[in-house]
């Protein structure tokens, strides 16, 4: 409904009647729309500037949620790295020290972990974060191999515990007969005057005097080689101990063993006698390792005392002559 509107004309002092065109009232319309265009963009930008959309504003929390996430797993990773890296440490310096054993190469501990393309199906979804994604897969994947290297290398340890058990036990280390005051040992290893044969020549083992009849143990777990008569040696055990190790006891007066029998150390495997090429009754008691004869007396370690150890040391050491011994 057009409103009639009137304005006063001063010339003719009257009240004259608007005349409006329609061309006045589209620029008026124009006008209107032009502003409520403006206005709206200007809310818009306000709104915009101080609000977000609702998808916008869930978006950035998922995102920060992820970045926490990533933050706390980054700093897991970083702790599970110093914690193996000490075990590796503690396995390589200590361990693997104790068991004489070579610690694990660092190219077998760092080696082989997969390359790129184990993370292509997941950089393919977030091609954006590729370098985030394929180094924290990585370190997982490093740790998780490392991890794996090091429970073979505990595994190996209880193994070589578990030899080192049976392994001092059958290294032998006491001496073949009773003798706690010491007074057992007449001859030591070294070039000794042979009682029979008359001259020099090497003694192999070391003699220990006792009646006929005095009891002599296996000095080592093990298993017996040989209990027979063998000429100069007279009446003798070979005891087979592992690890490169044997013993040999000699003119024994009778045995208590046969060959293929399981000993024990302390076991009584024959007696004192004056069997072969012996001038008294008395054990002639050897030491081979590796195939070579060694000086028993670094093998009495387990019954004696330190200073009773330097007691044997020096009677074993004196250049006195031997009670006897086999002839090679
Ligand atoms: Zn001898």
């Amino acid at each position: 409904m057009a409103r009639i509107k009137y304005y006063y004309d001063t010339e003719t002092c009257k009240y004259e009647r608007i005349k409006v065109s329609k061309w006045d009232v589209f620029i008026n319309l124009l006008g209107i729309f032009s502003l409520t265009l403006i206005l709206a963009v200007g809310l818009l930008f306000v709104y915009t500037s101080y609000f977000e959309l609702p998808q916008v504003s869930l978006l950035k929390k998922e995102n920060r949620e992820l970045e926490a996430y990533y933050e706390v797993l980054k700093q897991d990773v970083q702790r599970m790295e110093k914690v193996m890296y000490a075990l590796e440490e503690r396995d390589d310096n200590i361990y693997r020290v104790i068991f004489e054993a070579d610690p694990i190469p660092t190219s077998m501990r760092e080696g082989g972990v997969g390359g790129v393309d184990t993370y292509k199906d997941i950089i393919e979804k977030e091609p954006e974060r590729e370098e985030l994604i394929i180094n924290t897969f990585k370190k997982i994947d490093n740790l998780k191999k490392k991890m794996y290297i090091q429970t073979k290398s505990y595994d190996d340890i209880v193994q070589m515990a578990a030899n080192k058990e049976d392994m001092l036990a059958s290294i032998p280390s006491i001496q073949p007969i009773s003798n706690k005051e010491l007074k057992r040992m007449a001859s030591g290893y070294g070039l000794r005057f042979h009682p029979i044969l008359k001259i020099k020549r090497m003694h192999a083992g070391c003699d220990f005097s006792a009646p006929q009849g005095t009891p002599i143990y296996a000095t080592g777990d093990g298993k017996i080689a040989r209990a027979a008569h063998y000429g100069s040696s007279g009446n003798m055990v070979v005891i087979d101990h592992g690890y490169g190790y044997k013993t040999k006891y000699m003119h024994m007066s009778s045995f208590e063993v046969r060959p293929g029998q399981q000993v024990k150390r302390g076991d009584v495997i024959g007696y004192v006698g004056n069997t072969g090429l012996s001038a008294a009754p008395h054990c002639h008691y050897e030491v081979w390792k590796d195939g070579k004869h060694v000086n028993p007396v670094y093998y009495f370690i387990n019954d004696v005392t330190e200073e009773e150890f330097d007691k044997l040391l020096e009677l074993a050491s004196r250049e006195n002559q031997s009670l006897g011994g086999p002839l090679k």
